[in-house]
């Protein structure tokens, strides 16, 4: 059952992350799965979910909307913002500045200012979003010109099929990178949250200091 399910990853983030102090925040990812699916979330007192998509944002706002705090995870390509800025409550995948310039844009637009993580693409994999481990810094001062964008942290997916000490490894730098963006104290920014981990890797997402993890296929099987 779903709640089981729920109830073994949360243990699981509760052991792993005793050293922090803090379990971090589950995010049940429902990008495969129906509002009929969702729905039982809310009596395992999950209310963060995870999607991927503009489009199934849009579907399933109906069913969502006062229920849950949606998190934008996936790609986001900048003409599609305008369909999502007053529904998610973060968008984790900020990695360009024609990007920020339109979140701001809408931000602006609709009288709020967005959360967002920038994603980093850490094991610096050709195929995949992020910036890079370089150019973060500039980035991130680049994006303090935004008013409109709130740069809450950062966000990180892992290689596919990678080995657990590969990840174990980065997980390790990412947590390195936050803590080194909060030092610099950039203008406007709040570098406290990490968003890393998925079902297959959860587990080392949490005993290395992520603060959100994005849990989908293990929750819906
Ligand atoms: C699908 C997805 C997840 C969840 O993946 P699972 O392996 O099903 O847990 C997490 N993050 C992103 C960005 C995703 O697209």
């Amino acid at each position: 059952m779903l709640q089981d399910r729920v109830a073994q990853v949360r243990e699981v983030l509760r052991r792993e992350s005793e050293a922090w102090g803090r379990p971090p925040k589950l995010i049940a990812v429902t990008k495969y799965s129906t509002p009929e699916e969702i729905m039982p979330l809310l009596d395992a007192g999950v209310s963060d979910i995870g999607e991927n998509r503009v489009q199934a944002i849009r579907e399933k706002l109906p069913y969502l909307e006062g229920r849950f705090s949606i998190h934008l995870i996936g790609r986001l390509q900048s003409n599609k913002v305008k369909y999502i800025i007053k529904d998610v409550c973060m968008i984790h995948s900020l990695d360009h500045i024609e990007l920020a310039r339109e979140i701001d844009r809408q931000a602006q637009k609709a009288g709020l200012r967005m959360p967002v993580l920038v994603q980093v693409n850490i094991a610096r994999e050709p195929q995949k979003g992020g910036v890079t481990e370089e150019d973060l810094l500039p980035f991130l001062r680049a994006c303090a010109a935004f008013p409109g964008v709130h740069v809450r942290g950062l966000m990180t997916m892992m290689p596919l099929n990678a080995e657990r000490e590969i990840i174990s490894g980065y997980f390790v730098r990412m947590r390195q990178l936050l803590d080194q963006c909060r030092q610099e104290a950039v203008r406007d920014t709040d570098m406290t949250e990490l968003s890393m981990g998925m079902s297959q890797d959860y587990d080392l997402a949490a005993r290395y200091g992520a603060t959100m993890v994005r849990v989908g296929s293990a929750l819906f099987r």
